[in-house]
């Protein structure tokens, strides 16, 4: 078989996906969860704070949503953990066990009110489906909590493959990528990984013998990751999409796009 030939076989038999800021905007629906506890706990943060503490809870500064990844502590234990350590840093009063019960209850219930999916995640869906590819999802947050976000934002179909409960500890590990792929029932270098964090999601899911797939959305930015190299990442076999409008494009020629030089 020519090489030629080799690069016009369709290159991935499955794609999993990443879900939070991936298929559904879990940055805005962190954004509205902190202007409420903002506005009722940090008084002395203006609104104008909101961004730099959307970044100090994202960016996880205490480690704490990275030991729930790796199995060290439960989801609500990290989140009491983050709380405390937002209002060390923003001016609120000590988080108290007791306080943080109806902190947790406006943080959290808005936080799932606004859970909202990205306009391009049905449709891409969609698209792999009608080219015959196999989907599902890999995500660092319990099996339950994703399947009733995709539920509640109308992606209710696609099955959460692997979550941070499945095997006890979640992503960058190999092993997570290798679960999905056999849940998915493809062969992990037949098998494309496509999420929103350039380290955790694509350059892992390449280490793990995938074809990872950075999804570098326009208009968000990225303040954790302003300084990747994108073509330091094609270089190392990742594909870097904008949206995931480009996906199925991306995919049909994922393999030729990581092996091009720089
Ligand atoms: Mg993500």
């Amino acid at each position: 078989m020519s090489m030629t030939t080799r690069l016009k076989e369709r290159p991935v038999d499955g794609v999993l996906f990443d879900v939070d800021d991936t298929l559904v905007d879990t940055r805005g629906a962190f954004a509205r969860a902190l202007d409420a506890v903002r506005e009722r706990y940090l008084p002395a943060a203006g609104p104008e704070r909101l961004d730099e503490m959307l970044h100090h809870w994202r960016s996880d500064p205490g480690g704490w949503y990275r030991r729930y990844t790796r199995g060290e502590t439960d989801h609500l234990t990290q989140r009491r953990h983050r709380a405390v350590l937002l209002h060390e840093t923003f001016g609120g009063e000590p988080v108290t066990e007791a306080l943080f019960e109806e902190w947790d209850e406006l943080f959290w219930s808005t936080f799932e009110d606004s859970w909202t999916p990205f306009d391009d995640a049905a449709p891409a869906l969609a698209a792999a489906r009608e080219a015959g590819l196999r989907v599902g999802v890999v995500t660092n947050a319990s099996v339950e909590l994703q399947e009733r976000k995709l539920a509640s934002v109308g992606l209710g179909e696609l099955p959460v493959l692997v979550g941070v409960d499945t095997l006890g500890f979640g992503k960058p590990d190999p092993r997570v990528f290798a679960e999905g792929a056999r849940k998915l029932g493809t062969d992990p270098a037949r098998t494309a990984y496509v999420g929103d964090e350039p380290a955790l999601d694509a350059a892992a899911a390449r280490d793990a013998g995938l074809l990872g797939v950075w999804l570098a959305r326009h208009g968000v930015r990225r303040r954790l990751h302003e300084t990747e190299d994108h073509d330091e990442l094609r270089a190392s076999g990742v594909v870097v999409i904008r949206g995931l409008a480009e996906l199925p494009a991306a995919l049909d020629g994922g393999r030729e796009q990581a092996s091009a030089p720089a």
